[in-house]
């Protein structure tokens, strides 16, 4: 891989090697959109019940059971810090779930998918994608390449290698279960070479020794080899097109903690939960925690810091900041009860490392040295300045994966990828207000249509009528002329 970052945990620092898992809380936050903040419909009313596991709506289950309270705008833990409509759930404390049974061995392939849909499954290691909608696309192909990525190279995010280390034969049975569905040509298990401790629990499994279908690929601890475009052109040589998933070339490269999610569904567990790692901002205390989705944030840290010194001494210093994923592609935001969603795989306290004032740019170039997408971040960044869409495009904007190496080497503490990740916002705000406007425009056109024919159907009608009328009315004055011929016959008495 080009450039990117090899990082280390600071000399000294410690790491629980336990999860915790989080008690039920009184509360959780569901938001009611999608992470591109498209709203997602429901059925389900204000004062209605619903038990853990059930599908409240597209990506959207109840983490536990209790009574769903009216759509507020809530804090997203996005980095636009916008408010979003969003479902309260208040808890009843029994947590009973929904009886959902294992799937049969036999079941089609459509089964499968709508109990990953249903079951809410979707990608841990970011974005959270439908999986579901990635597999499908995999399975159109006849070739097909799957990749489990173990690749969790920030610094601080503990919580891949702390799933593979603790649940080793779980995540083996998880990944046969996977090849055996897609019946991929190669399944490729991609770690870095700093989990050792994971690469002997998940080699000395019984049950790979018995069947090894995994061919395991080691790399070097460079930040960021695991974003799925660079992955799958090192390992499979595989170009990806700016906007291509690898899943539309047969290629399913899917984290390691979505492939558990994805055996747990099938298994009849749905997807409410996920490994976090809290950590400190300068990384010395790092715990790992279970934690359901709509967790409040701060009920989080509460519980961290319940659990570790380190961490509760942190959080006593720093009561107000958080930073939201790993030290490089994290962002901050206030300490308050935005929920935990199924993108967030690490939380780190205190103030960010672009917390320096900004100067202005030197043209140092440092930053296109480490970018891995091979660009040139400093013209980005004048373009995202000026918000010039055409620019960012000729600078390639859609390759940038947001990992914070510009960021890291920039004398001038520009932040970099704030700037970029807005921008990708800005592109995608105008073309989804193109495609708004389109769509408006066809169903004014269709609304024009409907007026004229409705117009027009109601012309002929009324043509009908008046010819109707002009006809009886012929009719009635050719009958009493009849009957007055009749008449004037008649002789008379
Ligand atoms: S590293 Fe910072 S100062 Fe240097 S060229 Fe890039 S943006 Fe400019
Ligand atoms: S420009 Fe994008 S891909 Fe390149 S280093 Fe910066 S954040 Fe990473």
């Amino acid at each position: 891989m080009k450039g990117g970052l090899a990082l280390s945990r600071p000399a000294n620092s410690t790491i629980d090697d336990q999860i915790h898992t989080l008690p039920l809380q009184a509360t959780y936050y569901l938001p009611a959109v999608s992470y591109s903040r498209a709203v997602l419909h429901s059925q389900y009313e204000p004062g209605q019940s619903v038990l853990r596991g059930e599908s409240i709506a597209q990506g959207v289950i109840a983490p536990t059971s209790g009574t769903l309270r009216a759509q507020v705008n809530h804090a997203w833990p996005h980095p636009s810090h916008l408010e979003v409509p969003t479902w309260e759930l208040e808890a009843d404390g029994l947590d009973t779930a929904l009886p959902l049974a294992p799937l049969a061995q036999n079941v089609t392939t459509q089964d499968k998918l709508s109990r990953l849909t249903m079951a809410g499954v979707q990608g841990l290691g970011g974005a959270g994608f439908s999986t579901a909608k990635k597999i499908e696309r995999v399975l159109q192909h006849t070739e097909r390449t799957l990749i489990i990525n173990a690749v969790e190279c920030e610094p601080g995010v503990e919580c891949d290698r702390m799933l593979m280390q603790s649940h080793a034969s779980s995540v083996i049975e998880a990944c046969h279960a996977l090849v055996e569905w897609i019946q991929p040509t190669q399944t490729l298990f991609a770690i870095e070479d700093d989990k050792q401790s994971a690469i002997d629990a998940l080699t000395s499994d019984k049950t790979h020794q018995q069947n090894p279908v995994l061919t395991w690929v080691t790399l070097p601890a460079v930040y960021p080899s695991g974003a799925e475009s660079l992955l799958v052109q090192r390992l499979t040589g595989l170009h990806l097109a700016p906007n291509q998933r690898a899943a539309d070339a047969g290629v399913l490269c899917v984290n390691v903690g979505t492939v558990m999610a994805i055996y747990n569904a099938l298994n009849g567990n749905a997807a409410i939960d996920r490994l976090i790692s809290v950590s400190t901002q300068d990384l010395m205390h790092t715990t790992t925690l279970s934690v359901r989705f709509g967790t409040p944030l701060n009920a989080v840290l509460k519980f961290a810091a319940s659990q570790h010194t380190g961490l509760a001494e942190a959080l006593r210093l720093n009561p107000t900041a958080v930073q939201v994923g790993g030290p490089l592609s994290g962002f901050s935001r206030p300490i308050d009860n935005a929920p935990i969603l199924a993108g967030c795989n690490a939380l780190l306290i205190g103030p960010s490392h672009q917390s320096q004032p900004p100067s202005a740019c030197i043209r140092c170039a440092e930053c296109a040295t480490v970018c891995p997408a091979n660009l040139l971040p400093q013209e980005l960044y004048t373009a995202a300045r000026s918000d010039d869409h055409d620019v960012l495009k000729h600078y390639r904007l859609d390759a940038c994966v947001l990992c914070g190496c510009c960021d890291v080497v920039c004398p001038a503490h520009i932040p970099l990828t704030q700037w970029f990740r807005f921008a990708k916002g800005s592109v995608a705000e105008q073309a989804q207000n193109e495609a708004d406007a389109a769509l408006a425009r066809t169903r004014s056109e269709q609304h024009a249509a409907r007026v004229e024919q409705r117009a027009l159907e109601k012309a002929v009608a009324d043509e009908q009528r008046r010819s109707a009328a002009a006809a009886a009315k012929h009719a009635k004055a050719d009958i009493q002329a009849a009957l007055a011929r009749v008449k004037r016959k008649k002789p008379s008495a």
